[in-house]
């Protein structure tokens, strides 16, 4: 057994220390990255905050709201390939540039795969997701999804460690998603007392991807706007978000009235209700991970991401970043033991 004691933070640690700026107001900022992808060398341009590939956040009408606003979706993997062809239909055609199809790594998910790609060869974008990506397997699956579809951007993850983020690297991934155990309806550090503060998490794992010419994704924990900032403050080219984009007319999640009050249930990808949905049960050789909850109905999407770029641009003009590129050379984090001012919450 062996204790590591450098204190690892996560967003609620640290606050940004604020620097002299020439920047007037925070429409001055641009919040548009480009980035091109080591293995494809494929190019994207766009404002690298994704919608997580949940049943209940990812969907179809998700990605549509969300591409206005030049942000991106990772779509959840329950779809048919039916519901696709549907979906590309009808969508306009520039979709493609801002939807990830996402998979597990089973065998019936690469044939899947191989078939949606197959059928809509103008789709570009692959996140591999499992809920432990330290896995030999995972590794060995992300090695033979890059050596069948070499124009493909595969996203993989989740791992916490920069050795992890090299691996996948090297394996085939152009950008790695790091964060485990931080979600809104995560459980794992209950069940199993794994996990890894996320804005650590990000800085190690920034650092790694960014030796080698590949980029991460923060995933999971952001609650705010402010945590949003923090998370490319630390060093993440793209953050996905679960619980913020929850609640809306986009997201999925069944519409309860109560009292008077609307709500849209929310619920963790490995909770009892997801397992229940998309595979009839909890396997007994496992336990839940994932939490089921009700969010307060929030209407469109439209302004929740106004809210959230508003906040990132306004952290920005705190630190005088013209850029979100530039975000993370002018931060300087300090640890704090407070965060705001609680006495008119409920
Ligand atoms: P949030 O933005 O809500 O804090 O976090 C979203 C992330 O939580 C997702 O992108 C995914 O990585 C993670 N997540 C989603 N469902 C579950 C679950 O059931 N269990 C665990 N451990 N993590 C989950």
């Amino acid at each position: 057994m062996r204790i590591e004691y450098d204190v690892k933070l996560g967003f609620k640690d640290v606050m940004f220390r604020p620097k002299r700026s020439t920047l007037k107001s925070r429409s001055m900022v641009s919040m548009e990255r480009t980035f091109t992808f080591m293995h494809t060398g494929k190019t994207w341009t766009g404002i690298p905050v994704m919608a997580a590939n949940m049943d209940t956040v990812g969907t179809f009408e998700m990605a549509l709201a969300l591409q206005k606003h030049q942000l991106f979706t990772a779509i959840h993997k329950h779809y048919s390939l039916e519901q696709w062809e549907g979906f590309l239909q009808n969508a306009p055609e520039e979709i493609v540039d801002s939807i990830a199809v996402s998979t597990g790594t089973g065998e019936n998910d690469s044939k899947k795969v191989d078939e949606l790609f197959k059928r809509h060869p103008q789709l570009k974008f692959l996140c591999i997701d499992v809920a432990n990506g330290y896995s030999e397997h995972f590794v060995h699956y992300v090695n033979a999804t890059r050596e069948r579809h070499p124009e493909i951007v595969i996203m993989a993850g989740n791992v916490v460690t920069g050795e992890m983020v090299e691996e996948l690297l090297l394996a085939g991934a152009d950008i790695v998603k790091v964060g485990i155990g931080p979600g809104s309806v995560c459980t794992t550090r209950i069940k199993t007392g794994v996990g890894y503060p996320q804005l650590s998490a990000v800085v190690e794992c920034a650092d790694a991807a960014h030796g080698l010419g590949g980029q991460i994704i923060s995933d999971g924990g952001c609650t705010t706007p402010g945590d949003v900032s923090k998370a490319f403050g630390g060093g993440a080219d793209f953050v996905m978000l679960g619980g913020m984009f929850a609640g809306h007319n986009e997201s999925g999640g069944e519409l309860i009235d109560k009292n008077g009050k609307k709500y849209r249930e929310f619920y963790g990808m490995s909770s009892a209700t997801a397992m229940d949905k998309h595979v009839g049960g909890v396997a007994n050789y496992r336990a839940s991970e994932g939490k089921t909850v009700r969010v307060p109905y929030r209407g469109p999407v439209d302004e929740t991401v106004l809210d959230i770029l508003g906040g990132v641009r306004s952290t920005c003009t705190y630190v005088g970043a013209s850029k979100l590129k530039e975000l993370t050379k002018r931060t300087t984090f300090i640890r704090v033991e407070e965060q705001e001012n609680q006495v008119y919450n409920d």
